[in-house]
């Protein structure tokens, strides 16, 4: 692909530091959640990452279950790195994860060692890559020692299946634990990643400023609220999108319903900005965070969420704004 800088976004905008570490990740990043499974085409999978990476977005986020059927997006973008993105592989940062049910019986879920590289070495097979950039505890899990998941990450490092390690859904107490352990491991956290959205704040409750002090890297999941902080439900529930998706039970219509009213009146301040409602969230979530990792279900979405970046400060006014709208 021909990398070509962001249209109105310096580089120095695009691409950001990850805590304290080596590595610089683009700040908005591309996750394969939705719209890259098997249930949808792949010309259209294949279009989308190639606009972003021709945008500057060299963070891809996986993880073993993404489809559906869980597994598809994996095998999906391995596909496309097998054949159009062929040669690319040193250009891009990829994530994959292991934590959420994947295979029957005891060993198909959750964080034992025996669970999550069995995971990894199936994420790896099914990308055909021999090492992922960044390995993620999806989740904690509550029976398994913090000590056993996060040796597990540390093998994954050592075998030299992931270059770095990242904590995903863990609270602030449960990442503090994992944090110390991997550091006596050896192998530091390199990022965190949460659901982080104008409305959904629980990291700003103590864990953002954990991971800054510790230099860890936040990323965001679900900064657009799965579609809600743009102009797509405005006004309805529009065909063919995620609230409408029988394959997407995460974002219903009710869930869109009572939260519309206050995405209208973002949307009108954001259009004083003179951006879109998903440019102004996505501005919002990058004041806190080292990438906001967005999904799409078309290229256009791509294109339009980067000229985020194009005016991605606020004013003290502009702030309260949007926080007296959140607290109605
Ligand atoms: P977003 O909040 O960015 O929602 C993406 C959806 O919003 C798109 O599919 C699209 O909906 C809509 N959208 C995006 N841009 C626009 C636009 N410009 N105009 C109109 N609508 C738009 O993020 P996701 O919820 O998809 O999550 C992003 C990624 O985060 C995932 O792919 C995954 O990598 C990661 N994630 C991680 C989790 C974890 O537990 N660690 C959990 C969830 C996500 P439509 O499809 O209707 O067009």
């Amino acid at each position: 692909a021909n990398c070509e800088p962001v249209m109105s976004a310096s580089p120095e905008l695009l691409y950001r530091r990850c805590g304290a570490s080596g590595v610089k990740l683009p700040a908005i990043s591309l996750g394969l959640w939705h719209n890259f499974g098997d249930n949808r085409a792949m010309v259209d999978i294949r279009a989308m990452l190639h606009r972003a990476l021709d945008l500057g977005v060299v963070h891809f986020d996986l993880a073993n279950n993404y489809g559906p059927p869980p597994g598809s997006a994996e095998t999906r973008f391995g596909d496309v790195l097998a054949t159009s993105l062929r040669g690319h592989r040193h250009e891009l940062f990829i994530s994959s994860k292991a934590g959420y049910v994947m295979w029957p019986g005891p060993y198909g879920n959750w964080g034992s060692r025996k669970s999550v590289l069995a995971s990894l070495d199936q994420s790896l097979k099914r990308m055909r890559l021999d090492h992922v950039d960044l390995f993620y505890s999806h989740r904690p899990d509550p029976e398994t020692p913090i000590e056993e998941t996060m040796s597990a990450l540390d093998t994954a490092v050592r075998q030299g299946k992931a270059r770095y390690v990242g904590l995903s859904n863990y609270t602030l107490p449960q990442t503090m634990a994992a944090v110390t352990a991997l550091k006596q491991l050896g192998t530091p956290c390199l990022i965190h990643q949460a659901r982080y959205s104008m409305f959904e704040r629980w990291v700003e409750d103590g864990l953002l400023d954990y991971l800054d002090q510790q230099g860890i890297g936040a990323i965001a999941f679900s900064p657009l609220a799965q579609g809600v902080l743009t102009d797509r439900y405005l006004n309805g529930l529009p065909e063919g999108s995620r609230a409408l998706d029988p394959d997407s039970p995460f974002l219903t219509p009710e869930k869109v319903l009572q939260r519309v009213a206050k995405a209208r009146q973002l949307n009108e301040l954001a259009l004083l900005r003179g951006q879109s409602l998903a440019q102004m969230a996505l501005a919002w979530v990058l004041r806190k965070t080292t990438s906001a990792i967005i999904g799409a279900s078309r290229v256009t979405q791509i294109e339009h969420n980067l000229a985020a970046l194009a005016r991605a400060t606020f004013s003290g006014e502009e702030l309260a704004q949007i926080e007296a709208i959140l607290a109605q």
